[in-house]
């Protein structure tokens, strides 16, 4: 109880200032409480840092020349204003895992946790440097070359940026838990299977990404800017036409399969290596 007062507290803290520095829409707001707070609550200090750690560094990521970004791939970006669907896409399964490892709690859920966080960090790495790359990206099922910021486009700067990202909260899940073990209770060092298992299932999970990007997510054309977009009104403010893929498959339900995969694929290291 105490536990989810803290998660509710340290979420609403966070989310207002994000708010305050344009990082949040309200709607976003409200999905970052609840996904923070069920975090903090249900899986822990080390669940909500790791958590808080994507948030904070993807927000400041995105800002990171931004107005290269806009000229570079899309002159209608909007800030890196987060709305409720991209926080639920982001941190919403991870939420969840939360609430099953309160229930049971296993490694395997801490695993996955981690595999879903890493693909979504993996993920924002990877798309926010990915698109500075001066080599243009090719796609990820044909290699044929396409516009920088087409979904499905993939840069070796992109995937090393990626790689890191997920190595990142693999190091970070790993160091906390072994902070958590100084200061409390357990044994952290037996833990360290959780660096390889993050890093493989977070580039893996980014990589699906990518593959959806380039085959069934909805992709639309904006007659104005003769422009390839991911959504369905565009910047300029045109509805755009329908182009190819699924028109319900829009980026927020790629980030959330991906991150789907990356948790099921972090589950499935552990049952090959670490057992029960
Ligand atoms: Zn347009």
């Amino acid at each position: 109880m105490l536990q989810l007062v803290a998660g509710l507290v340290l979420s609403a803290v966070i989310a207002f200032l994000a708010h305050r520095r344009d990082a949040l829409t309200i709607s976003g707001v409200w999905g970052a409480i609840l996904v923070g707070t069920i975090t903090v609550g249900f899986g822990g200090w080390t669940w909500g840092l790791v958590l808080i750690a994507f948030f904070a560094l993807s927000t400041g990521l995105s800002r990171y020349r931004q107005a290269d970004k806009r000229e570079l791939a899309d002159k209608f970006l909007k800030g890196a204003q987060r709305d409720v669907g991209q926080v639920l896409a982001n941190g919403g399964l991870g939420a969840f895992i939360a609430l099953l490892y309160f229930s049971y709690p296993t490694s395997a859920l801490l695993a996955a946790f981690l595999g879903s966080i890493a693909t979504v960090n993996a993920d924002t790495w990877g798309t926010e440097i990915g698109i500075l790359s001066r080599v243009p990206p090719r796609l990820i099922t044909t290699g044929r070359r396409v516009p920088v910021g087409s979904s499905g486009g993939i840069t070796l700067l992109g995937t090393a940026a990626s790689t890191l990202g997920a190595l990142f909260i693999g190091v970070l899940g790993y160091v906390l838990l072994c902070i958590e073990a100084l200061v409390g209770a357990g044994n952290a060092l037996g833990l360290s299977w959780i660096i390889p298992i993050t890093l493989i299932s977070g580039l893996l999970g980014s990589l699906f990404d990518s593959l959806l990007g380039a085959t069934v997510q909805g992709i639309f054309h904006c007659a104005r800017c003769e422009a390839e977009t991911e959504k369905e009104l565009h910047g300029c403010g045109l509805r755009t036409s329908h182009l190819r893929g699924w028109r319900w498959l829009n980026n927020d339900v790629v980030n959330l399969l991906s991150s789907l995969c990356g948790a099921l694929v972090a589950i499935a290291i552990w049952g090959v290596i670490v057992g029960r």
